[in-house]
């Protein structure tokens, strides 16, 4: 089946009807359904389904065994995400399998189709939970603190989905067995809309962060307490989203956003508490450009008589993808071009771990991480013949 086709089948999973797009967060109700129909492809196309012990899905083309060729992605989202972000690599992996066997080719390796969860830290504020997990980059005991918004904790969450909490963690094994690893994207970016090509592979992508400032101050009443009177968190964290992009235009290849935050109890009549704020900050100088955030913060606390706590959620080191794989994916596909990203992927946490690469797909509109995210379909089938076309290569 083409990988537009498969695409087309999940369109109505996890609509967002507020926000517009989707949002499909790790176990919820979209997620688990896709998680199903994945399942159902996957019997469909005599491929063994596992789900392994930190909730990642795997369904194999021959026996599991080491050196095998690995490629997918993930079917959760951001609130409010495009339909391929995630889900493109998922569709693409299990329509290669099909034009492989179409072409008559079978793999000399084991080969397995992933879908990592958590991928967007959406729920939960770590992105790629799943295999940060499995790779034993993230300890457990730290994966089954999170709590997601309504204050459920990764542990809880984990349980009720089936997975025992106790064995959630490094799987070395597991690990162990990817040979390599291929994981097709939609690009995030305008690369190949200037290139005019519908597919390139990865370089590296830049080093990321997430940090959580929680402002405290007094909760009040919004007409009871004077102005003079009032040590109200929403200013310092107001004043840090202006002084998060004043820092940030300072550093040239920074990337920083506030893109969430949260005031406790969050009533149009109260003074806020607390305020959470949430920095993703991206680039080379992401260290020093925290500490000028933090200090900047601190000094809006103070002025207005609150205080300020800086919390790193998660960090990614920079990623150079491996360049023999790079360049051997690179000309068997007719020498397309190589491209850096500055959005985070399973196969930069595995890169540490195994020759991972990137498979990226034409994206006109250059939007991600939003409903405008978009890919013809044209160029997703043929970023699915692309994928089946490396995976013949290198399961050979
Ligand atoms: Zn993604």
């Amino acid at each position: 089946m083409t990988a537009s086709g498969l695409l087309a089948d999940i369109a109505d999973v996890g609509r967002d009807r507020t926000r517009g797009g989707y949002s499909r967060h790790v176990f919820d109700t979209a997620e688990l359904d896709l998680r199903e129909w994945f399942a159902g492809e996957a019997r469909r196309r005599g491929l063994d389904l596992e789900q392994d012990r930190n909730g990642n899905l795997w369904a194999w083309w021959g026996g599991p065994g080491p050196d095998a060729v690995v490629t997918g992605s993930h079917l959760d989202s951001v609130p409010g995400g495009g339909a391929f972000d995630g889900p493109l690599g998922v569709v693409s992996a299990l329509s290669a399998v099909d034009i492989m066997r179409e072409r008559g080719v079978t793999p000399a390796k084991p080969l397995a189709v992933v879908v990592f969860g958590e991928e967007e830290g959406g729920r939960f504020g770590v992105p790629c939970l799943g295999s940060r997990l499995s790779t034993g980059s993230l300890p457990a005991e730290k994966a089954l603190r999170l709590r997601d918004p309504d204050g459920v904790t990764f542990a809880d969450a984990a349980r009720r989905s089936g997975l025992d909490p106790e064995r959630i963690g490094a799987d070395p094994e597991l690990v162990g067995r990817i040979g390599r690893f291929v994981e097709l994207h939609v690009e995030q970016g305008r690369g190949l809309v200037d290139l005019g090509g519908p597919v390139a592979v990865g370089s590296t992508v830049i080093a990321h962060g997430r940090w959580r400032l929680t402002f405290a101050g007094q909760g009040n009443h919004a007409g009871a307490t004077p102005m003079d009177d009032r040590r109200d968190p929403m200013l310092p964290a107001a004043e840090t989203v202006a002084a998060v992009r004043r820092i940030a235009a300072s550093a040239p290849a920074t990337r920083a956003t506030v893109g969430r935050l949260a005031p406790n109890p969050g009533g149009t009549n109260v003074i806020a508490s607390t305020v959470d704020v949430w920095l993703d900050a991206r680039g080379p100088d992401v260290p020093s450009v925290v500490r000028d955030v933090e200090a900047a913060a601190r000094a809006a606390a103070e002025a207005e008589g609150c205080t300020v706590e800086l919390r790193e959620e998660s960090w990614s080191d920079e990623v150079v993808f491996d360049p023999a794989l790079r360049d051997e994916l690179s000309a068997e596909l007719g020498d397309v071009p190589a491209l850096p990203t500055g959005a985070g992927h399973d196969a930069a946490v595995l890169s540490a771990h195994v020759p991972a690469a990137m498979l990226y797909v034409r994206n006109p509109t250059g939007v991600s991480h939003a409903p405008e995210e978009f890919a013809e379909a044209s160029d997703v089938d043929a970023g699915a013949e692309a994928l089946a076309t490396v995976l013949a290569r290198l399961s050979r």
